[in-house]
């Protein structure tokens, strides 16, 4: 099964698709995480991608497009894939159903995930990730089982750059501008489903479930 998932920042898309992905046993492909080893590792692209990530802002379609066409041809993702970031605009869904085509590959479920911007706010500010395993806590939500560190691979935990104040409005604002038209030329696929994303972690990942079932 090949999954996009799509939503607002803070919403839960790295949280709930990693444990999609290992529950059904495909691969949990996070384009925010392919650029963070880029620049981890000083790639060029890397290089290239790190102003605009650390301003908030969308890395040109030219580096992401390459990047994600390279991930969903490697051997591990025939078994399926789940997209968690990618396509963030209109042309780069356009590119991917190009590349889709090419490689004979379809899409079987669109996941868009909602939530209210006040509550995007509040999760973004107290979000802290595994530096190992890429997971997501919160201070106060969901707070790791012993302080700083990764309840699922023992990882050290950190707050990424973006996830500062100022570069949280800007993310929304980028979102709303590029990503929610997404919804225009996604919604009447039968694939496409929508699922109210406000609830708390299990509750939202079993309306995921249901849909992907
Ligand atoms: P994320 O981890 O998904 O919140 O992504 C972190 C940052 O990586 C974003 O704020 C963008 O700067 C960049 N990024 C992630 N996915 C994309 C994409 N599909 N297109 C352009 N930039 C992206």
């Amino acid at each position: 099964m090949n999954i996009i998932l799509f939503g607002p920042p803070g919403v839960g898309k790295g949280t709930q698709g990693i444990t999609l992905a290992n529950e059904i046993d495909i691969v949990h492909i996070a384009m925010g995480d392919l650029l963070r080893a880029a620049v981890k590792n000083r790639t060029a692209l890397g290089q290239e991608a790190q102003s605009y990530m650390d301003a908030g802002k969308l890395v040109p379609d030219t580096l992401v497009i390459g990047l994600i066409e390279e991930r969903i041809t490697c051997v591990d993702a025939a078994k399926g894939f789940l997209l968690d970031g990618f396509p963030r605009n209109v042309a780069q869904a356009l590119a991917l159903d190009e590349m889709l085509a090419k490689h004979a590959m379809l899409i079987d479920r669109v996941i868009f995930l909602d939530a209210a911007d006040s509550l995007l706010l509040e999760r973004l500010g107290g979000r802290l990730i595994c530096k190992a395993c890429g997971f997501g806590f919160h201070r106060h939500y969901s707070p790791p089982r012993e302080a700083g560190l990764c309840d699922q691979c023992g990882g050290e935990l950190y707050q990424r750059d973006d996830d500062k104040e100022d570069v949280i409005a800007h993310r929304l604002e980028i979102y709303k501008e590029q990503t929610q038209p997404l919804l225009q030329f996604y919604s009447t696929l039968d694939a496409f489903h929508q699922v109210d994303a406000s609830g708390d972690i299990k509750s939202v990942y079993q309306l995921i479930l249901d849909k992907v079932q």
